[in-house]
């Protein structure tokens, strides 16, 4: 047995984070995790993986489309999907022994097995009890599918199975067109699957500000994906290489089947508390699973603490990091700090999608004045010239005080862009402020600036 001043459950994103920052605020820290290798769903399942396939995939749909346009004749690429997943599996490599690495320059013992806090003040792992002042439990979440619809992880599957595939399959369905669906549902499209996205509701992306929502859908249409909207899947019927699956159109009943090779499910995650004996030590958990914690991250029992997927909050890796980090600060007597108003949001898609604070809707829900600034990538020149011209910058700002609310970003680099505006509201800016900022030119950023613009005396180049 041994004794940690902290003791993390789980080495995903908040909890790998959490446990480094322990580390360099002089705490003596071990992280639980029962996978082979370190980092979670994101870095072995989930955003890293995803990200490598969509790469892949982009590389390929630029050279089919754009390659010859700018002078560059031959052939277009084929595919060889094993060597495709052999890349993807590289990189998560890359990735999982980086965490690994960084474990050991922190001096973070990892606790290898399947952690459980049989009371207080301790933490299971295999025969072994170990002590801890403190326990941060950072389990994450695990993808949930609907009635009537079992995952097989071969014909119907998750977004685990989603990277596993044994081959490009003809026919995708895919359940849920929220950010799963539609990133996975664009690798396989990309690759030459028909890929047709049922939802539940009557338009994509829940949440998402709905001009941009409606851009994002009509482009994705252009790239050959086709929505099925207001349809409630009622089962799905597999066999071992097809499957057929039924949905009802909400507006007047009606069933109708389709056929598939493939069926992603991606109809949301839940947060994954099993064996952790949560019950038995009655930590209080919701009817939905979500471990209740305070402002402090702090669970109705002393000593106990929870971040990331398995509380409140969206389900965002770098949401787990920095409920992680400030965590750790409230452990070393800090005051470890998130600001839930600024955290963005991106969908990995050619264009991406990226969003931070208000909507226009949350704004008009809220009785708010505010004026909005928007700039098409069209005038922009780089964005010509790289043949990204879809989209725009929108942002929102106080109608009196200029002071930037919210921004919304379809087009390139978008989940790089939203973090110019981040740091603005960080810093409680007004659009004018970015606005007379010199931007370097030509860049994608000045797109930013030019809504900035559109905030106050007009853009320059539209
Ligand atoms: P989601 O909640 O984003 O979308 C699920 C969609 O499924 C919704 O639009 C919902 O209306 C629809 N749906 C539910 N039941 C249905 C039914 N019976 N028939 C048809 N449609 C139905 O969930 P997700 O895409 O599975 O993602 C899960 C979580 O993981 C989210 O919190 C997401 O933010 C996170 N995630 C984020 C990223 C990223 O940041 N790039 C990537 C992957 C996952």
């Amino acid at each position: 047995m041994s004794a940690y001043d902290v003791i993390i459950i789980g080495s995903g994103p908040g909890g790998y984070v959490c446990a480094i920052r322990c580390a360099q605020l002089g705490l003596k820290t071990a992280c639980v995790e029962g996978r082979e290798t370190l980092g979670g769903t994101c870095l072995n399942v989930g955003c890293i993986p995803s990200k490598a396939l969509l790469h892949a995939s982009h590389m390929l749909h630029e050279a089919e489309h754009n390659f010859t346009k700018m002078g560059l004749m031959g052939k277009s690429p084929s595919v060889d999907w094993k060597t495709m997943l052999a890349y993807k599996d590289d990189v998560i490599g890359q990735n999982t022994k980086g965490i690994e690495f960084l474990f050991k320059k922190n001096k973070v013992d990892w606790l290898k097995g399947w952690g459980s806090i049989p009371a207080a003040g301790k933490v299971k792992v295999g025969d072994d009890v170990h002590e801890a002042k403190a326990i941060v439990i950072a389990t994450g979440s695990d993808s949930s599918s609907i009635p009537g619809v079992e995952v097989d992880e071969k014909v119907v599957v998750s977004s685990t199975g989603a990277l596993e595939l044994s081959k490009v399959p003809k026919k995708l369905v895919v359940i849920g067109a929220g950010v799963i669906g539609l990133e996975m549902g664009s690798v396989y499209s990309r690759l030459g699957s028909e890929v047709t996205v049922v939802e539940f509701l009557d338009h994509i992306t829940p949440g998402m500000d709905s001009d941009t929502a409606k851009v994002f859908q009509r482009t994705l249409k252009k790239q050959g994906l086709t929505f099925i909207l207001g349809a409630a899947v009622q089962k799905v019927e597999a066999t071992r290489t097809k499957a057929k699956v039924t949905y009802k159109l909400r507006k007047n009943d009606t069933e109708a089947v389709l056929d598939a090779d493939t069926v992603l499910v991606a109809t949301g995650r839940k947060p994954f508390t099993d064996g952790l004996g949560l019950d038995a030590l009655g930590v209080a958990v919701s009817e939905r699973g979500v471990i209740g914690t305070d402002d402090h991250y702090a669970t109705n029992i002393k000593g106990i603490y929870a971040i990331g997927d398995c509380i409140d909050g969206p389900m965002l890796a770098h949401k787990a990091e920095d409920e992680g980090m400030a965590v750790a600060e409230i452990l070393a007597g800090q005051k470890g700090h998130v600001n839930y108003g600024v955290i963005p949001g991106v969908i990995y898609t050619h264009p991406e999608v990226a969003s931070v604070g208000e909507t226009e809707e949350s704004l008009k829900d809220k009785g708010r004045k505010y004026k909005v600034g928007k700039f098409s990538f069209m005038g922009n020149g780089r964005a010509k010239a790289n043949f990204a011209g879809d989209g725009f910058v929108k942002l929102l700002a106080d109608a009196e005080t200029d002071r930037i609310l919210g921004a919304h970003i379809i087009g390139p680099m978008a989940g790089d862009l939203i973090h110019e505006i981040c740091v603005a509201m960080e810093f409680g800016a007004a659009a004018e402020d970015i606005a007379r900022t010199c931007h370097a030119h030509p860049t994608y950023s000045e797109a930013v600036r030019e809504a900035a613009l559109a905030c106050g005396d007009g853009p320059i180049h539209s």
